[in-house]
């Protein structure tokens, strides 16, 4: 049987794989280890915050180690490392984002049909909203901003209603993509460096696991490592990715409200879909731990995000985030954040304690973006023929919503084109 090497294990790389499977021998190749929730319960964690324990979000990571942060000074940027990738830390949310793509010729129909059948993908969970969230989503609709049921990979009856979606479901009510990888060889702990090529094909695979070099080939090699790691892989190898880094901003606002409870519920349950953002109740946990703004009783606090489509560009350069937000984003988010503010005052809330989250982001991608002349096949020109791309990499615009859908819908697709 031929062999393919996938690299990453997150929304592309699984999925790949899984389609891949059958077909080819195949292994995927991940820099992390076996994913485990946050190691300590909140509460307890929560009464540290005094102490100034917490005053570099890069902590996070030793309580949660498949976090990982980049810090800088404008943004702090979010992704998982280990099984499942990024989507252990995600929060479930399944909405399909193809505006972008559909502009330059791609129909993922078939895709997401598929999808749809294969995943636990529900809005069935509104009868477990809690009385903040009702409240909120009430507020919402007379306000006019229409927020809408958001579509979950959930099994609501599994749901603790515990507000850990962001940092590890303890009943794995939540999907992720480590559901995909039974029957796949896995191998963890292995970081991907680069990629021989010649003759317009990639040879080996070169591979750091610990303090050894490895090198691996196979007939075909798909690179998912996310928009984050992918960029680095394909310079290393001398393939040139462009600084058009997009990352989906989120900015959280916040304001104590007696008994909300925001931390106790179900992360982003409806949406409301603004121009070029999105707005949806969201426990920051990140700012709860690291933003002194936020050191306050979480059963006391309403919280909503706002999530940004920004502007394309920006670069990320051995693990290393370059991104500035341009006037446009600062002017959009600034909107979001007068909407929110209004919501959480119909609530209650006074405007004088209304207080703003640490801007962060977990939607890198945009890199290598498809063009319409690779409608067809998906595989930019820059690639030499049996090496893929299909991550969040290969995204040609920002999309401010949540992207696992629709790069696991891309996944299917290239895994489809390898396969035929
Ligand atoms: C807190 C948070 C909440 C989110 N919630 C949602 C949500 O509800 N819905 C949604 O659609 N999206 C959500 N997202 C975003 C979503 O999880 C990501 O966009 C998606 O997982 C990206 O998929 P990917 O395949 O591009 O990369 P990833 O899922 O990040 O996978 C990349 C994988 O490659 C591995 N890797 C990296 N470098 C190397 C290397 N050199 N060698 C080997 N392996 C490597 C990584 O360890 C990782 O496993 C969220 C993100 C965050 C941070
Ligand atoms: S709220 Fe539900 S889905 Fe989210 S972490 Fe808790 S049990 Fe899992």
């Amino acid at each position: 049987m031929r062999k393919a090497i996938v690299i990453g294990s997150g929304a592309g790389g699984a999925m790949t794989a899984k389609m891949l499977s059958g077909h080819f021998e195949v292994t995927i190749l991940e820099q992390g280890s076996a994913f485990r929730p946050l190691a300590l319960p909140i509460e307890q964690l929560a009464k540290l915050r005094w102490t100034g324990l917490y005053f570099d979000e890069r902590l996070i990571s030793l309580l949660l180690p498949a976090m990982r942060i980049d810090r800088q000074p404008e943004l702090v940027m979010v992704y998982g490392r280990g099984i499942g990738g990024t989507t252990t830390l995600a929060t479930g949310n399944a909405v399909r984002a193809d505006k972008g793509l559909k502009a330059i010729g791609i129909d993922l129909d078939e895709e997401f049909d598929e999808l749809s059948r294969e995943l636990p993908i529900t809005t069935d969970h509104q009868r477990f909203w809690s009385a903040t969230t009702r409240r909120t989503f009430s507020t919402m609709q007379e306000m006019g901003l229409d927020p809408q049921p958001m579509p979950k990979l959930l099994r609501p009856k599994e749901c603790r209603l515990c507000g850990h979606c962001s940092i590890g479901c303890p009943t794995r009510a939540k999907w992720d993509t480590r559901e995909l990888l039974d029957g796949i060889r896995v191998l963890t702990g292995c970081k991907v460096t680069h990629i021989d090529t010649d003759d317009c094909k990639a040879r080996r695979v070169h591979v750091k696991k610990g303090l050894k070099h490895l090198t691996m080939e196979a007939d075909v090699v798909v690179v998912a490592a996310g928009g984050y790691g992918t960029p680095d892989i394909l310079r290393a190898s001398g393939i040139s990715c462009s600084p058009t880094l997009f990352v989906d901003p989120v900015l959280c606002v916040a304001a104590p409200l007696p008994g909300a409870r925001q931390g106790r519920q179900l992360l982003m349950p409806f949406v409301s879909q603004r121009d070029h953002y999105i707005i949806s109740p969201y426990m920051d946990w990140l700012s709860f731990f690291f933003n002194r703004k936020w050191h306050q009783p979480a059963d006391g606090m309403a919280s909503l995000m706002i999530k940004l489509a920004d502007t394309e560009q920006g670069d990320v350069s051995k693990g290393h985030m370059q991104k500035t937000l341009t006037a446009d984003d600062h002017a959009r988010l600034q909107q979001g954040v007068e909407e929110c503010s209004e919501v959480l005052m119909r609530m209650g809330a006074q405007a004088d304690d209304i207080f703003l989250g640490t801007l962060n982001a977990g939607h890198p991608g945009g890199m290598l973006p498809l063009t319409a002349a690779e409608a067809a096949t998906l595989h930019s020109t820059e690639l030499p023929d049996n090496l893929y791309v299909a991550d969040a990499t290969i995204l040609p615009r920002a999309l401010g919503l949540p992207p696992m859908l629709t790069i696991m819908a891309l996944a299917k697709r290239i895994a489809k084109i390898i396969c035929g």
